[in-house]
């Protein structure tokens, strides 16, 4: 839809891959799966087996040993095929760089060809009921006993969070980053494990992404399941969810060029008097408005996406181009509906549409929802960075 200019001849080829497998093993069963508001396992497995999953994860721990480009073309097709059932991105671009980066090489062995494979299923358990924007007031605790952790608390609306094999759980521990004040530490739990229970959670947007509830209670795991060192969570998460939050965004900025192009194309075919509504000036106005700001998300998401390769990417970015681009996804969203009348909100059109629309406001929530995006590149913005 917009030039690029990020990629080569073999992302080209590799895009035509991942399409090739979505269009052909994901595509024609998703709307069963969003029926069911449930993906079944065996497609993280196919998923494995075709190289979806992670891309940017060293040969020698299952990956591919691909750059993060490779990586946006899984996520930028996600989106094109409406896929958000198989969340490839969160098990090899949110997960399993946690382990990459601060994981002993006994869990790197252990645990990330599983992932790549889509034989392990892994989730980030950060949010608590009282509250996911506080990150700062987990209640979720790990305690120390002789060589164990023992867990107590509650995690919600976790993606994979009932299906999950393995999660990344944010605790407090007794000892922080800074002397012997507690801090928030990073575990990974087994959810075999006695004292974990999962439940999955219903929801009407991303239906068929399991979302799930996770409580801990006395679950005991050995000390070393840390992942990375003890109270130094906090930090971690600050320099990690830049990325996560980017992945959001290209799969938001994705979801937006295929409303856009479809909405152009059914607007364009659709008859009036005068002409097509393309012919009438409110329509192509709208349309112009949110063509134009797409244009301008796109070219900042392009420019991040080498960032993140060379290690240059900074979180306020994450922030701009996460809140920049799920703001245009909720507008286009509804002009979605609104353009189509009432086939808006009926037959297959109106449900495609009404889907885009609940599906587009759970991404202005996830990752951190806008209202902390904006407080965070405010308080970014105050402090001169
Ligand atoms: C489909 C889905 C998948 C998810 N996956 C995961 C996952 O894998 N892992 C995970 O840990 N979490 C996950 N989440 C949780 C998500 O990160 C939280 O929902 C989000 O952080 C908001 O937390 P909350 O829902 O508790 O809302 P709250 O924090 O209660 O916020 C409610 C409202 O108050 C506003 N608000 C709150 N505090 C402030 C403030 N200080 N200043 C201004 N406004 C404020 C918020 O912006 C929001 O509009 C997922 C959520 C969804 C919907």
């Amino acid at each position: 839809m917009f030039n690029r200019t990020l990629f080569d001849p073999e992302h080209d080829a590799w895009r035509a891959e991942v399409s090739r497998f979505l269009t052909s093993e994901v595509v024609p069963q998703h709307d069963r799966w969003v029926a069911d508001k449930k993906t079944p396992r065996d497609i993280w497995q196919r998923a494995g087996a075709a190289g979806l999953l992670g891309r940017g994860i060293p040969r020698q721990y299952g990956g591919a040993g691909r750059d993060f480009r490779d990586s946006a073309i899984v996520i930028e097709e996600l989106a094109r095929h409406r896929v958000h059932g198989l969340f490839t991105c969160l098990q090899s671009d949110i997960v399993a760089p946690f382990i990459l980066r601060l994981g002993t090489d006994a869990q790197k062995d252990r645990l990330l060809p599983a992932l790549c494979q889509g034989e392990t299923l892994g989730a980030l358990a950060l949010t608590e009921p009282q509250g996911g924007s506080a990150m700062s007031d987990m209640a979720t605790t790990a305690r120390n006993s002789g060589e164990s952790l023992v867990l107590n608390g509650c995690k919600t609306h976790i993606s994979n969070g009932s299906v999950a094999d393995v999660v990344i759980v944010a605790a407090q521990s007794a000892r922080g980053a800074i002397g012997d004040q507690p801090g928030l530490s990073l575990v990974l739990v087994e959810t075999e494990r006695p004292g974990i229970s999962q439940q999955a959670i219903q929801k009407c947007g991303m239906p068929a992404l399991d979302t799930g509830r996770i409580s801990l209670e006395d679950c005991v795991v050995p000390r070393g399941n840390l992942l990375g060192a003890e109270g130094m969570g906090f930090v971690y998460l600050m320099s990690f969810l830049g990325v996560e939050r980017l992945v959001l965004a290209i799969y938001a900025q994705g979801c937006c060029e295929r409303i856009l192009q479809d909405l152009i194309r059914d607007c364009d075919a659709r008859r009036t008097p005068q002409g097509s509504l393309l012919d009438h000036q409110n329509p192509r106005f709208a349309l112009a408005d949110l063509y134009s700001e797409c244009a301008v998300n796109r070219s900042f998401i392009d420019q991040c996406i080498p960032q993140v390769q060379d290690g240059r990417f900074d979180p306020k970015s994450a922030c701009i181009a996460k809140l920049r681009t799920t703001a245009t996804l909720k507008k286009l969203a509804a002009l979605g509906v609104q353009l189509r009348g009432a086939g808006g909100i009926s037959g297959d059109s109106g449900a495609a549409a009404s889907q885009d629309l609940l599906d587009a406001s759970v991404q202005s929530i996830w990752g951190g929802t806008s209202e902390i995006l904006q407080d965070l590149i405010g308080r970014s913005m105050a402090s001169g960075l």
